[in-house]
């Protein structure tokens, strides 16, 4: 019966077994002191935020791991950004800040390092976007994570805004060429091309289907490259490097 590996005999003359909510094993009395915990698998499987009893060993071992990011969502259970609102308000939220670290992180070493200090020790935060701790998933219950990535949004994007070196890796929108320059993570008024990269006012993109310039380049593969003029495929501006997300 008593599965937890203590010599102690459990059973009704001697105690009752307390079934662990992590392990789902059985243990004695002073192995399982009625520990309450969120449990990652019941978390990740149906958003089960309530927290169950578990054993000493379990406690222990979930308070170690406590803080480490392991738990990979987009890969556990990737139905969960579509059940669970808060969730995919934080997916949001990281890929807009995954496009503004790509900006810092090549703007000078002491803008980056300030975005870095901000996150810290969580820079997975920014790089990883699918990839959580508990903490960071308690936050998330909690509604805490939320404000805090939006505060860490708010310093890079108004950094972004007010710099000439950043300005320089914005983009012009191709459809309306209205010379304002643009940017992927102001993520209700831009909206960046899957295939190609290239960043077009959410407004303008909508009214073409399909993306000019991913058509363009399909063109340039069909033809004869002295055909075309070497310069068609640049809207003028460096780009940051497309990120997959
Ligand atoms: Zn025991
Ligand atoms: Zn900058
Ligand atoms: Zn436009
Ligand atoms: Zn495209």
């Amino acid at each position: 019966m008593n599965l937890s590996g203590c010599q102690r005999p459990v059973g009704l003359s001697r105690g009752k077994a307390k079934v662990c909510c992590y392990s789902g094993w059985y243990y004695c009395q002073s192995c399982h002191q009625d520990n309450s915990f969120l449990i990652p698998a019941r978390l990740l499987r149906n958003w089960d935020t309530s927290k169950h009893k578990v054993s000493k060993q379990a406690k222990e071992f979930l308070e170690f791991v406590y803080e480490e990011p392991l738990l990979d969502v987009q890969q556990l259970n990737p139905c969960l950004y579509e059940h669970c609102e808060p969730l995919s308000t934080v997916l949001r939220l990281r890929q807009r800040l995954q496009s503004l670290r790509a900006y810092l992180f090549s703007c000078r070493a002491t803008v980056a390092e300030d975005l870095r200090r901000r996150i810290f020790p969580r820079e997975y935060l920014l790089q990883h976007i699918h990839l959580y701790s508990m903490a960071d998933l308690q936050q998330v219950i909690d509604g805490k994570l939320a404000p805090f990535l939006s505060k860490v949004i708010k310093f890079a994007s108004s950094h972004v805004f007010s710099c000439s070196l950043c300005r320089e890796k914005g983009f012009i929108c191709e459809l309306c060429q209205n010379g304002q320059v643009i940017y992927p993570f102001q993520e209700s008024a831009t909206k960046r091309c899957g295939g190609c990269g290239a960043v077009f006012h959410t407004e303008c993109r909508q009214k073409a289907q399909p993306c000019p310039r991913c058509v363009r380049r399909e063109l340039h593969h069909k033809r004869p490259s002295s055909f075309w003029s070497p310069d068609d495929d640049s809207p003028g501006c460096f780009h940051v490097p497309y990120q997959d997300t």
